[in-house]
């Protein structure tokens, strides 16, 4: 699934990161650039959930075990 909420597509067209903590400027922790850290407050973030409030992300990705109840 690859649904890109507003916040993620601000972030593409102006490459920057802000943290949903206390909204500083965020940064790639590494070169794959999967996981972004912030500099202010030392929070990190998957590029996976920038944007999402937890309850949203979960129901986009449910966890393996609401994947297996389904199963049964
Ligand atoms: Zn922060």
């Amino acid at each position: 699934m690859d649904i890109l909420n507003s916040a993620r597509i601000d972030a593409l067209y102006t490459g920057e990161y802000t943290c949903p903590y206390c909204g500083g400027s965020m940064e790639f922790e590494d070169e794959w650039e999967t996981v972004l850290v912030c500099p202010s407050c030392g929070e990190s973030i998957e590029l996976d959930r920038y944007g999402y409030s937890d309850d949203e992300y979960d129901e986009l990705y449910p966890t393996e075990d609401e994947l297996d109840e389904d199963e049964d």
